[in-house]
């Protein structure tokens, strides 16, 4: 480890909180969905039929160019690491979730979905209104044979303070920096597969009364929520009821994707991952690139692990 980074006090996952392990790679045959953790707050969840990709945001640049420069996506690595998607859902359209969702829709062909500022982005973007779709949340989207929904929520503070409040209500420049994306409107994203249904959160807060009438057997909870949120962790639990919760949004997302990552110096990781299983879910923590294969419906077996890609 860099002396800079000890001196600072960044500290790295160990690899034993990791789930993964490649000996688990059993029921490969059987009908299952696919779920890769990008790092961030971004997934990849797909079967054989359908892949719908969350707030991507693989480009990471690093801390000097977050800061001071135009962010532009790397759109090889982009292509390399996405090849397919059917669409694409933003949570809210800061910098972290978004920069790489135009990139990945026009390389693919996918819809960008999510909030008029996520719209916005898109369009700036270059992406033509046939792969727009704008959304208030609330309403059921057919993607496929799924359908995805996106509950109204709201973003968290860090440090009693909301990073980039308001909306993006004209073009921002692009490629934009940091300060040009706005959060706008924040939605939590349900994916029902038709067996397994996903709640995505991606912001260190929500709103229970949202929650309160879905169920989710899998949770993708941002983990800067538990510090900064009152009973976050329980209030998921008990409004969703899921049986497994994959953390997310835990590193300093500033490190190259196939570098090793850095914590966020205020995310507890092992402290989030005793508070789920203590509120009785299994904690599914993922390396970034790393990918779960579970059973299509939960009535059988377990998660199963796969190899990284
Ligand atoms: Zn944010």
């Amino acid at each position: 480890m860099a002396l800079w980074k000890r001196m600072i006090g960044l500290e790295q996952p160990r690899t034993e909180w990791f789930c993964a392990s490649d000996a688990a790679l059993g029921h490969s045959s059987s009908p299952h969905l696919e779920i890769t953790y990008l790092g961030t707050a971004g997934f990849i969840i797909q079967n054989a039929a359908r892949t719908v990709v969350l707030d991507p945001y693989l480009s990471r640049p690093g801390l000097r160019q977050t800061l001071s420069a135009p962010l532009r996506p790397d759109t090889a690595l982009i292509r390399r690491i996405i090849p397919h998607a059917d669409d694409v859902l933003v949570g809210h359209a800061h910098y972290d979730h978004i920069l790489d969702a135009p990139d990945l829709c026009r390389l693919t062909g996918a819809r960008l979905i999510g909030s008029r500022s996520t719209v916005m982005v898109g369009r700036t973007a270059g992406l033509p209104s046939s792969q727009l779709l704008e959304t208030e949340g609330r309403e059921d989207i057919k993607s496929g044979d799924w359908t995805v929904r996106g509950l109204p929520s709201r973003h968290g503070k860090v440090f009693g303070r909301i990073p980039f409040p308001g909306d993006i209500a004209t073009p921002p420049p692009w490629p934009p920096r940091m300060r040009d994306l706005k959060h706008g409107l924040v939605l939590n994203w349900v994916v029902d597969t038709g067996g397994l249904r996903i709640v995505h959160i991606d912001s260190a807060d929500f709103i229970n009364a949202e929650l309160a009438s879905q169920r989710a057997d899998v949770v993708c909870l941002c983990a800067i929520g538990r510090r900064f949120r009152p009973d976050y962790v329980k209030d998921v639990v008990r409004l969703l009821q899921p049986k497994w919760i994959i953390p997310c949004h835990w590193d300093t997302m500033m490190t190259p994707l196939h570098a090793e990552p850095d914590l966020i110096p205020t995310v507890d990781l092992p402290g989030f991952v005793r508070e789920i299983r203590e509120a009785g879910c299994e904690p599914l923590l993922m390396p970034l690139l790393g990918r779960l294969k579970f059973p299509a419906c939960t009535t059988t077996a377990p998660a199963t692990v796969e190899k990284p890609l």
